[in-house]
């Protein structure tokens, strides 16, 4: 069954992934107009740039009040396309959305404040340098499907309060999500252009790139961002990649058992395992493994699946077709690869059971590539060395956690694992707190959303210097002479020492070059 089908080339149908029914249809966005969008968001931001942190904070809280009267509403709408359970929508989108737009709204002026550097000795010359903080322009924000109301909001938000204006590509799988995010900004008042939503498919998100926004937001899987990293290479325009992960949670033999089960089981099978987070490896060390292993799978047999409408749902329905296929073509190769399905293994239509399975090594398929789906595989560790090489054994690096109740383990086992943000006794939800950086590290992406680092991405830093004595040329300028070579030398041996003590030994011979450049001038 195909969700998403062109019933011809402008139009694009939107699907229920539990029912199969039609959700809605939408325009697609030719490349010519792409190009336009673009074009006018450039206008929109030659406005928007000048306006103070305040006038961006009251459009983006006035957004927020939208968000907060038609909760349910959006939730709804995020279920509907997504397949993801209504709970889970208000928790693991609308909640966190709510809470970075309140945080940037605020916070921003103060984190993009103009800072005084220190330049050290420089500063004795009368020099002083200053970073302010320029947006970069219009940004592309290109998301994947799994979460399409957080994703591309949030980093609009960051994008507006920094003063850039946006231009959103939402999934194919996704439109209506995506047209909502705009609908939003429609209503609180945003300046005509500052917000554009441009609907479709692979073609829509390429055009998108081939009209040269100013720096692309994607996030997606590793081949499309490496293809769109490639294509942005052209015209050196930055990119910031969210790809994949196969992100693993370690349990010692002194964790708390009941809670990291219940972790194992949310890091795994919230949202059908569709999270770029997902616990896709757990690694578990030897004495516990029965243990928590029977408790995995005592709680995973207690999941409610079914329409994610319903409020008693856990899982719902996978997003698409392709996503389930790779499930089950992953659960094959386990089974061929002499794991055991404890649980699940099963699908109907595009619900797919949640499945726990022991007995994975990491030189299985589902152990190695990205699954993306409701799978749970269980491998056992004996030493904390093992866990860490197993681990670190990967091409992504997303996120990671540790479970212990030993804390020096816990922080030095966190430490030593390749990746963007390691948990300790907690799992996948910071990308829901907004002051964190978010990304990863290997084949998982570049740069960051979220947290300052975040906000960094969204602007240019501007060094501005000043010479406030400025009366005399530098000792370094032209003309050359030999006692400018002695200068240089002192210069090299005294001043870049950093020690004031040693630098005021080489003032005479400072002194002697700066009379030579003041006869050369007269
Ligand atoms: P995808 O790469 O197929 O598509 C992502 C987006 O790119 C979609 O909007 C799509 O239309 C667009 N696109 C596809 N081809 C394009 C091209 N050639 N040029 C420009 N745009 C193009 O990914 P997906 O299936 O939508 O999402 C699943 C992937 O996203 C998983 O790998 C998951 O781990 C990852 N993900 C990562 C994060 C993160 O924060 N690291 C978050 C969510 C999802």
């Amino acid at each position: 069954m195909a969700l998403v089908n062109r019933s011809d080339e402008s139009v694009l149908i939107s699907f229920d992934p539990a029912t199969g029914k039609e959700v809605g249809r939408v325009a697609v966005s030719s490349p010519s107009e792409v190009k336009d969008v673009v074009e006018r968001s450039r206008t929109a931001f030659g406005l928007w740039q000048h306006t103070s942190f305040d006038e961006r904070r009251s459009l983006i809280m006035k957004a927020r009040e939208l968000i907060l009267a038609d909760i349910d509403g959006i939730a709804e709408l995020i279920s509907r396309e997504s397949g993801k359970p209504f709970g889970e929508a208000i928790a693991m989108e609308i909640v966190p959305v709510l809470d970075l737009m309140q945080h940037y709204a605020r916070h921003t002026k103060y984190e993009l404040k103009p800072r005084r550097i220190s330049i050290g000795l420089y500063s004795l010359l009368g020099r002083r340098s200053r970073i302010i903080y320029k947006p970069w322009g219009v940004i592309g924000i290109i998301p994947a499907w799994n979460y399409p109301f957080t994703i591309p909001l949030g980093e609009a938000v960051m994008a507006l309060m920094c003063g850039n204006s946006v231009v959103i590509k939402p999934s194919e799988l996704t439109p209506l999500t995506g047209l909502k995010i705009g609908e939003i900004f429609e209503t609180a008042g945003a300046p005509d252009d500052l917000v554009q939503i441009i609907c479709g498919s692979a073609e829509t998100g390429e055009a998108l790139v081939d009209a040269h926004p100013d720096k692309i937001q994607f996030t997606g899987s590793v081949g499309v961002g490496k293809k769109i990293a490639a294509k942005a290479a052209e015209t050196l325009t930055p990119v910031v990649l969210e790809l994949g992960g196969k992100d693993p949670m370690i349990v010692f033999d002194d964790a708390d058992i009941e809670l990291a089960a219940r972790g194992a089981v949310w890091g795994a099978f919230c949202n059908s395992g569709q999270s770029c987070s997902s616990v896709e490896r757990l690694y578990v060390q030897k004495a516990i493994a029965t243990q928590l292993t029977d408790r995995i799978v005592e709680l995973t047999k207690g999941l409610k699946q079914g329409n994610g409408l319903r409020e008693d749902v856990s899982l719902g329905a996978m997003s698409s077709q392709r996503q389930l296929d790779l499930v089950k073509k992953h659960i094959e190769n386990f089974r061929d690869s002499g794991a055991e399905i404890l649980t699940g293994g099963k699908s109907s239509g595009l619900f797919f059971e949640p499945t726990v399975i022991a007995g994975a090594t990491n030189d299985m398929q589902g152990m190695r590539d990205e699954t993306f789906g409701p799978t749970l595989p269980i491998c056992v560790f004996e030493t904390e060395n093992d866990a860490i090489a197993l681990a670190n054994d990967c091409e992504f690096g997303l996120t990671a956690s540790v479970w212990t109740k030993d804390h020096a383990k816990a922080k030095r086992v966190a430490e030593q694992i390749d990746a963007g943000t390691v948990c300790i006794n907690e799992v996948l939800y910071t990308h829901g707190i907004a002051q964190t950086p978010w990304g990863g590290v290997k084949n998982s992406g570049l740069g960051r959303t979220h947290g300052r680092e975040g906000l960094l991405e969204l602007v240019r830093p501007q060094h501005i210097h000043t010479n406030r004595f400025a009366l005399l040329p530098d000792a370094w300028w032209m003309p050359y002479s030999s006692t400018a070579v002695k200068t240089f030398r002192d210069l090299a041996a005294k001043f870049a020492s950093g020690s004031l003590i040693r630098t005021t030994t080489m003032l005479p011979r400072l002194w002697k070059r700066l009379r030579e450049l003041k006869k050369d001038r007269t």
